[in-house]
C-alpha cells in the first residue's frame, strides 16, 4: 500500500507553522493561494520547499470555483498575506494558485487578478486535482477532492492525471443535512460539523451523502482501473467517511492526516 506517513509529516509541519511560523535564512518564498468555496488558504514554503508559515480562513467569496465576492476575495488574501508578512518579517512576491476542473476558460482571469490585485506575482496556475498530487505523488489510482461546494475527481495513470471532473456535491450538503436533522441555521450546523468530537454521531446522519459521494466517484472512475482512492479537502476530515466511501466503492481508500490542507500545499509546491 501507498504510505502517506511522509506527506502526513509535511503536513503537520504545516499545522505547526501555521500557529508558529518558522524564521528561516530564505529571502524568497513561494506561496499556494487556494481559493476555496469555503475556505481561503495561504502556504508559504521557503527555498528549499519546507513549509515555514500558513494561514486560513473561512470566507464565503467563490461558489463552485467561481469568484463571486471579487473585492471581498482580494481583501481576505490582502489580509492574510500581511500577517504571514509581519511575521516572517519579509515580503511575499510569488504565488501559484488553482481552479477547480472546467472553470479554467471562465474564472482563471478573474483568479488571477485576486492574487495580482493582492500584491504578489501570479507564477502558475493549475487545475485542483494536479495541484493536489504534486503533494501525493501518487501513480495509479484516484484523487477525490472533496471539498466546499464540490467534489473533483482525477483519475491518475503512471503519475499523470488523465481524468478530471467536478460536480456539485460537497461539505455545504453536509452542513445543509445537518442544519434540517437537528433544527439549526446553516451556520450552527457548519461549526457543528466541523467539530471532531460530533463526528461519530454525525456519520449515521450524513451516510447517504456520503454514498452519494461514493456513486459519484463510482460513476466518475468507470472505465479506468482505478486500485486506491486518496480523499482531500476539508469535507475528507469527517472522520470514518473514508470507511463508508471504501466499502460502497470496494477500492481501498486512504486519506492524509489533514485532507485539508494538501491541495493548498500542493500548490504551493508548484510555484
Ligand atoms: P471547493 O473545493 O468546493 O471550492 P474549498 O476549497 O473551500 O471548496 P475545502 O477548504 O477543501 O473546500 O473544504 C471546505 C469544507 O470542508 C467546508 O464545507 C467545511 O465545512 C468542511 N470542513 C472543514 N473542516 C472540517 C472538519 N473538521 N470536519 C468536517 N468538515 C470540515
Amino acid at each position: 500500500n501507498y504510505d502517506l506517513s511522509q506527506y502526513d509529516q509535511f503536513i503537520q509541519t504545516f499545522e505547526k507553522v501555521i500557529k508558529t511560523p518558522k524564521q528561516t535564512n530564505t529571502t524568497t518564498y513561494y506561496t499556494g493561494v487556494d481559493l476555496g468555496t469555503a475556505c481561503v488558504v495561504l502556504a508559504v514554503l521557503d527555498d528549499s520547499g519546507e513549509p515555514v508559515a500558513g494561514a486560513y480562513e473561512y470566507a464565503d467569496v467563490v461558489r463552485d470555483g467561481m469568484v463571486v465576492d471579487y473585492i471581498g476575495a482580494i481583501e481576505i488574501v490582502t489580509r492574510l498575506k500581511k500577517s504571514i508578512e509581519a511575521n516572517l518579517g519579509c515580503e511575499l512576491l510569488y504565488a501559484a494558485s488553482a481552479i477547480p476542473p472546467g472553470t479554467d476558460l471562465l474564472d482563471s482571469g478573474a483568479i488571477k487578478n485576486v492574487i495580482e490585485a493582492s500584491g504578489f506575482e501570479l507564477v502558475s496556475l493549475l487545475d485542483e486535482p494536479t495541484a493536489a498530487n504534486q503533494l501525493l505523488s501518487i501513480q495509479n489510482g484516484a484523487v477525490v477532492d472533496i471539498g466546499g461546494g464540490t467534489t473533483g475527481i482525477s483519475v491518475v495513470v503512471e503519475g499523470e492525471v488523465v481524468k478530471v471532473a467536478d460536480e456539485a456535491t460537497g461539505g455545504t450538503h453536509f452542513s445543509l443535512v445537518v442544519s434540517g436533522s437537528y433544527g439549526m441555521t446553516f451556520d450552527e450546523a457548519e461549526l457543528y460539523k466541523r467539530s471532531e468530537k460530533n463526528h461519530k454521531e454525525l456519520l449515521t446522519v450524513l451516510k447517504p451523502v456520503i454514498e452519494k459521494i461514493a456513486s459519484i466517484i463510482d460513476r466518475q472512475i468507470m472505465g479506468h482501473q482505478v486500485e486506491e482512492v486518496y480523499l482531500v479537502g476539508g469535507t475528507a476530515c469527517l472522520t470514518g467517511m473514508e470507511t463508508i466511501i471504501e466499502k460502497s466503492l470496494g477500492i481501498p481508500t486512504f486519506k492524509p492526516i489533514n485532507p485539508m490542507f494538501v491541495t493548498p500545499l500542493g500548490i504551493a509546491k508548484n510555484c
